[in-house]
């Protein structure tokens, strides 16, 4: 192996950073009406994601049809039903759908 040797650890955070940095990009493209440049960063954040072996964060939805990051009352609609949080793409029609359940035992 002549690459660098990283611990796993190191590989994560790295990982975490440019991941967060892809999404705040593609947010903010999406606020110009980029989104063909949006959908861009948000496929690169996911290739980062499985070469570091990093999980997407959960609290940066994006949709997984047209891979746009869900933004509500930009292009996604949310809803709330059966103790579930309904996204709706916006541009694709995808639907998401996240139990709340932790919320709920407040
Ligand atoms: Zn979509």
């Amino acid at each position: 192996m002549s690459k660098r040797h990283l611990s796993q650890k190191n590989l994560s955070e790295i990982g975490t950073e440019r991941i967060k940095r892809l999404l705040d990009l593609s947010e903010e493209a999406v606020r110009a009406g980029k989104d063909d440049r949006a959908r861009r960063y948000v496929g690169i954040a996911r290739a980062i994601g499985m070469k570091t072996r990093v999980r997407m964060p959960k609290d940066r939805p994006f949709c997984k049809g047209c891979l746009l990051p869900m933004m509500p009352g930009i292009n996604c609609t949310v809803r709330l039903s059966d103790h579930r949080v309904i996204s709706t793409c916006g541009k694709c029609g995808a639907i998401k759908r996240m139990p709340y359940l932790k919320e709920q035992r407040k």
